[in-house]
């Protein structure tokens, strides 16, 4: 591509940037909570207002659909607008969900209220601001720049899919695949819902972890019995599910669950204060585990206890524990088999039970890992529109977290390129109090995405 059209791509997202955030705006101040707990008018209604975007950016063919999840209620409405492509040329599947976390108690945001959105310097404040109604207004502001104001000049076939319960754990989303086949089906698919490095440093998500969970039940006694009458030779659950947990890893903080796998180290590492500062671990405290921080995070698999069944301090009385469960959050490393990492776990709770407490697991959910190949042509176009759209060069990142969807868009559509991209930066504190995105870095966002439509329009 020549630096003429770089240039002029680069003008018109600035002229269309204005529009795109007061259109941003608006979509924040629908408070699209897929929680349950939540009125879901809101999440119906964040879906009426981006299809009207979407019909208004010349995607002639707009539809608001939904499939059933596993357990036989409706899911959330998503939204799907397409424009077939041009004769010869590949069709784009570009992801974003339209709906958001909660938003926690509004007294932790330094803003009036976590729905109205609000600019401070060169970031927008709100929940959703960032993940992920900036990544719908990525692929609007890319729509736009390219293809108004009917659509014709878009390089290639475009389908937008919107969905509506990502924050939920998109419990409908695979049999929405399945049942939409062919309405998704593209050559490169583009999930705009990940994060760049830092402002000015663009990424390509190329690794994301994986998850297990599942509850581990201790029993040493049929029933309760008093601490001091038979204390001594008799301990409770409570300590020996302690020196079980114990077990889960080694004395450096690494793993110590057998047979799990670990990925490479990753190209770039996060830096220790920032972690510290980010995760607002205590002074003192150390980091655990080995190897560098981005690989901890990024490469290795991680265990927490998230819950745990014991008797509350206010009602203690004098009694040994029959049984105590936890509930244990395995995060996996790219390239780990969920099913072997809950056999392994499995395993060790069985191998470690202490004095021969009877010991149980049981599995829960498993999502799995993201590994993207080395190299895609795909990749390849995405890494110069990045380049060309910033002016510096991206890296290749993993996250901790896991997006197990993208594991089944490669299952459905498995001859599909993934691209994973990123609005958010590390100041945008998705999920938590005071979301933001940084604007400049969103329009680059939008001019990335142009840019990147155009390559594959030109053959990758
Ligand atoms: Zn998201």
């Amino acid at each position: 591509m020549t630096t003429e059209t770089t240039a002029a791509l680069r003008a018109r997202v600035a002229e269309l940037f204005p529009a795109l955030q007061a259109d941003l705006e608006a979509l924040v101040r629908i408070p699209s909570v897929s929680a349950a707990a939540f009125d879901q008018a809101h999440v119906a209604a964040s879906a009426a207002a981006t299809e009207q975007l979407l019909r208004d950016a010349g995607l002639p063919d707009v539809q608001i659909l939904s499939a059933l999840r596993p357990d036989g209620t409706s899911g959330a409405p998503a939204v799907v607008a397409r424009r077939p492509a041009p004769e010869g040329a590949p069709t784009v599947l570009l992801y974003a969900h339209h709906d958001v976390q909660p938003p926690g108690d509004p007294a932790t945001w330094d803003t009036a209220d976590p729905f109205e959105p609000t600019q401070v310097g060169e970031r927008l404040f709100g929940r959703g601001a960032a993940d992920d109604k900036a990544g719908i207004v990525a692929h609007l502001g890319a729509l736009r720049t390219l293809g108004l104001p009917d659509g014709a000049d878009l390089p290639v076939g475009v389908t937008v899919f919107l969905e509506g319960e990502e924050e939920s754990g998109s419990p409908s989303f695979r049999a929405f695949l399945e049942a939409h086949r062919d309405l998704l089906a593209a050559d490169v698919i583009v999930v705009a819902d990940s994060t760049n490095w830092k402002v000015g440093v663009p990424a390509l998500t190329t690794s994301l972890r994986g998850l297990v969970d599942g509850e581990v039940e201790l029993r040493a006694l049929e029933h309760a019995v008093h601490s001091g009458q038979f204390g001594g030779p008799v301990l409770d659950a409570v300590t020996l599910m302690s020196r079980l947990v114990a077990t889960f890893h080694d004395e450096a903080g690494d793993v110590a669950i057998e047979g799990l796998v670990t990925a490479p180290e990753p190209q770039v590492d996060y830096d220790e204060a920032a972690l510290r500062a980010d995760s607002s671990l205590l002074d003192g405290v150390a980091l655990a585990g080995t190897g560098t921080v981005s690989g901890r995070l990024w490469a290795k698999p991680a265990l927490s206890v998230i819950g745990m069944d014991v008797t509350s301090v206010a009602a203690a009385s004098n009694t040994i524990a029959p049984s105590c469960t936890a509930k244990i959050s395995l995060r996996l490393a790219p390239g780990q088999d969920p099913a072997a990492a809950d056999a392994a776990l499995s395993a060790h709770v069985a191998k470690h039970a202490p004095f021969g407490a009877q010991v149980t697991w049981r599995s829960g959910e498993a999502g799995k890992a993201f590994l993207a190949p080395g190299d895609t042509a795909a990749m390849r176009a995405a890494r110069a529109a990045f380049t060309e759209a910033w002016g510096a060069a991206p890296v290749d990142i993993g996250v901790g977290g896991s997006i197990p969807f993208i594991a089944d868009l490669l299952e459905v559509f498995p001859d599909a390129a993934i691209l994973v991209t990123g609005v958010e930066d590390p100041d945008s504190r998705a999920h938590g109090a005071n979301e933001s995105v940084h604007l400049g870095e969103l329009q680059k966002v939008v001019l990335a995405e142009a840019l990147l439509l155009t390559k594959i329009g030109e053959g990758l």
